[in-house]
C-alpha cells in the first residue's frame, strides 16, 4: 500500500461524511484545507506531539492510542474554552501495517464525530512511530480562558473524580504497584482513554477567570497559572478528587499521584468565590463533576496543606520530559 492509497483508505474514506461540507469546502486532497470562520469569532490553534516510548506504550491498542492523539489536542482547546472546529494529522509510520491504521482510525474518528470536527489534512511519511495532530477551535472574540487571569481570594476548582488514575496505571506498567482485575482496567482506561473536557471549558467562558488542563500533574500546572496571573495559592492536597482505587493505596502514593501525577486532562481553573453557584451550574450544564481544592492568595509560590490544616512539603514537583 503506497502514500496515497494509505490516506485515502484510512483518513478520507475513513471519516465518512464529516470531511467536507458548508465549514470545510476544501479538506483533505489539495495543498491546503479552506475553512470558513464564524464571523465574530477567534481561532485558537494547539499541536501535541505524542512519540512512542515517550508518550505511550507500545502495548496500547490502537484504537486507544488514535482516541488519546486527538483527546489530547482536544484538551489544550477545553482549557482555552474553545469550540472544536478542525483538525490536521502528521503522521510517522515504521510500515503500513494495515491492522494498527485501521484500529488507530476508528478510535481517531469515534472522537472527532463525537465533537464533530473533520480531519481536514496532514503529512504521511516513514519513520519511528510518532503522531502530531493539530486542532483549531474557536471563541467569541476576546473570550478565550488562559492562564493568566486568576485574582486574588478567587476559588480554585479541577474537575473529573479520578485525579491521579493515570500516574497510578503508570506505575502499575513500571511494576512499582500491583493491581488486579477492575482496578487495572479502571486506572489503565484512565490512561489510554482520557475524556477531554471540551463541554466544561466552553460553559466557564466568561465565568472562570483562568484555566489550564493537567497535562504534566496538577502542581506543576497550577503553578504556570500563578505564575502567569502574578499570585500565590493555598491547595487543600487532601480535598484533590480520587477514585476508590487511588485512595485504597497508601498516602504518599496517592499524594504523589494527584499532586504530580500528569496525563489527567482535567481541567484547574479559578473563579471569584461571588460565583459559586454559576460554576456549579456551568458543571451540571457540562455533566462534568468538580471540585473546589483551594483558594488563590496574593503571597507567591504554591502551599500545600492537608486535612488537619498542617502544612506539607512542596516536594513533588511537575513532570518534565528533559529532566525525567
Ligand atoms: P503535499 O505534498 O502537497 O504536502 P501530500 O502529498 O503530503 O501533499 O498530501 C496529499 C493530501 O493528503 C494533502 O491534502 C494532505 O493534507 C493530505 N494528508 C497527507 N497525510 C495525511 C494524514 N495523515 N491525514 C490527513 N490528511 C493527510
Ligand atoms: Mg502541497
Amino acid at each position: 500500500m503506497g502514500e496515497f492509497d494509505l490516506i485515502q483508505r484510512f483518513f478520507l474514506e475513513g471519516q465518512g461524511r464529516l470531511a467536507a461540507g458548508d465549514e470545510v469546502p476544501v479538506g483533505i486532497g489539495d495543498d491546503c484545507a479552506v475553512i470558513n470562520p464564524t464571523p465574530g469569532m477567534q481561532w485558537l490553534v494547539s499541536s501535541d506531539m505524542l512519540v512512542e516510548g515517550r508518550h505511550f506504550l507500545s502495548t496500547v491498542a490502537p484504537e486507544r492510542l488514535g482516541h488519546k492523539a486527538l483527546a489530547v489536542n482536544l484538551s489544550d482547546l477545553a482549557a482555552c474554552g474553545a469550540t472544536p472546529r478542525a483538525f490536521t494529522l502528521a503522521l510517522s509510520l515504521p510500515r503500513a501495517d494495515e491492522a494498527f491504521l485501521a484500529g488507530f482510525a476508528r478510535g481517531l474518528f469515534a472522537l472527532a464525530q463525537a465533537h464533530g470536527i473533520a480531519l481536514v489534512g496532514g503529512d504521511t511519511t516513514a519513520g519511528p512511530l510518532n503522531i502530531c495532530i493539530t486542532v483549531m477551535g474557536e471563541v467569541p472574540r476576546g473570550q478565550a480562558l488562559l492562564r493568566s487571569g486568576a485574582q486574588l481570594g478567587d476559588d480554585i476548582y479541577v474537575s473529573g473524580t479520578t485525579l491521579g488514575d493515570a500516574r497510578l496505571a503508570l506505575e502499575l506498567f513500571r511494576g512499582t504497584v500491583r493491581l488486579a482485575g477492575d482496578a487495572f482496567e479502571s486506572v489503565r482506561r484512565a490512561m489510554e482513554l482520557p475524556q477531554p473536557r471540551v463541554a466544561l471549558g466552553q460553559a466557564l467562558r466568561g465565568l472562570a477567570s483562568s484555566a489550564i488542563d493537567v497535562s504534566d500533574g496538577l502542581c506543576g500546572d497550577l503553578g504556570h497559572i500563578l505564575a502567569r496571573s502574578g499570585v500565590g495559592a493555598r491547595l487543600e492536597a487532601d480535598a484533590l478528587p480520587r477514585s476508590a482505587t487511588l485512595a485504597a493505596q497508601d498516602l504518599a502514593l496517592q499524594r504523589l499521584c494527584t499532586l504530580s501525577g500528569g496525563d489527567d486532562y482535567e481541567l484547574v481553573f479559578t473563579a471569584p468565590a461571588a460565583r459559586r453557584v454559576e460554576v456549579a451550574a456551568a458543571a451540571a450544564l457540562a455533566a462534568t463533576p468538580v471540585t473546589r481544592i483551594g483558594r488563590i492568595e496574593a503571597e507567591p509560590g504554591l502551599r500545600l496543606f492537608d486535612a488537619q490544616g498542617q502544612v506539607l512539603p512542596l516536594a513533588l514537583s511537575s513532570f518534565d520530559h528533559f529532566k525525567s
